[in-house]
C-alpha cells in the first residue's frame, strides 16, 4: 500500500465555469504525488474541527496546496485591503490540520499558500502584498497568462538544509506565482531558500522529521528547473513510500 497523502483542497466556482461550487485541487498536485509513489487523496476545506485530529492520524503525509490569501487577522493585520481570495473555512481547516500533522510527526510538504499556512500556524507573520511592502522586490507574481510555463527567478538554498540536500545544488530556477511571503519566521522554522531580493522562498522545521515548505510551484512541470520531482520523491519516501 503506497503512503496515503492528503492534498488540501479548495472551493471553486467562478474559475471553473460550473454552475455549482466544487471542492478540488489542481491535477498537477495529484499527478506529482502519484508519480512519486504516493496515494493522493484530496481533503476538502470544510472539515469539522473536531474531526481534524482523526484525519491527521489516518494520513501518512500532508501536502498543503496553493490558493488564496490567508485572512490577515490570523497574523495580526485585520482588514488589509490588498488581501484577496480569503476563505475562512479553508483557513480554519488547514491551520488545524497542519498543527495536528506537526503534533503527529506527519511528513508535510507545504507549497505556495501552504508555506504561508505553515508559518502562520506556528505564529509567524506574512507580507500581505510583496510589491507594496518589500522594497526592490523581483517580480513574484507576473500578470501574464503564460506565467506557469515561462516565468522564472532564482532562489538560493541554505547550505546544509533539507532543500539543498534534496536538490544537491546551491541555487534553483523556479516559477513564481505569489504576492505574499513570510515576514517574521515562526519559532521552530528556519529559512532554507531566498530570492535575490531577500523574499523567503523556503522554510523547514528544525526538529520535525520532514516538514518542508516552498513558495514556488514544484508540482508544475513547466518553467521549473529539471529535477523538481525530487522534492515529491523525498516527501513520499518520508511518508513511507
Ligand atoms: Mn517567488
Amino acid at each position: 500500500m503506497p503512503p496515503l497523502i492528503g492534498i488540501t483542497g479548495r472551493a471553486e466556482q467562478v474559475s471553473t465555469g460550473l454552475s455549482t461550487p466544487f471542492y478540488g485541487a489542481f491535477q498537477s498536485y495529484v499527478v506529482a504525488v502519484r508519480e512519486a509513489g504516493g496515494l493522493p487523496l484530496i481533503v476538502p476545506p470544510i472539515l469539522n474541527p473536531a474531526h481534524v485530529p482523526l484525519v491527521a492520524t489516518r494520513l501518512d503525509g500532508l501536502l498543503l496546496s496553493g490558493g488564496g490569501d490567508i485572512d490577515p487577522a490570523e497574523y495580526g493585520e485585520p482588514g488589509h485591503p490588498l488581501a484577496a481570495g480569503i476563505d475562512l473555512e479553508r483557513d480554519r481547516t488547514e491551520l488545524l490540520l497542519v498543527r495536528a500533522a506537526l503534533e503527529n510527526g506527519l511528513p508535510i510538504l507545504a507549497i505556495c499558500r501552504g508555506i504561508q499556512v505553515l508559518n502562520v500556524a506556528l505564529g509567524g507573520t506574512l507580507f500581505v502584498d510583496i510589491p507594496t511592502q518589500v522594497p526592490d522586490a523581483v517580480i513574484h507574481d507576473p500578470k501574464d497568462g503564460d506565467a506557469w510555463e515561462t516565468f522564472n527567478h532564482t532562489v538560493h538554498l541554505t547550505p546544509g538544509s533539507r532543500l539543498a540536500a534534496i536538490f544537491d545544488a546551491p541555487a534553483l530556477q523556479v516559477n513564481s506565482f505569489h504576492h505574499q511571503a513570510t515576514r517574521r519566521v515562526a519559532d521552530g522554522l528556519v529559512v532554507t531558500a531566498r530570492a535575490a531580493d531577500g523574499v523567503v522562498e523556503g522554510l523547514e522545521h528544525r526538529r520535525h522529521p520532514f516538514c518542508v515548505g516552498v513558495q514556488w510551484h514544484p508540482e508544475s512541470r513547466f518553467g521549473n528547473q529539471p529535477g523538481m520531482e525530487r522534492l515529491f520523491v523525498a516527501f513520499v519516501r518520508a511518508a513511507g513510500g
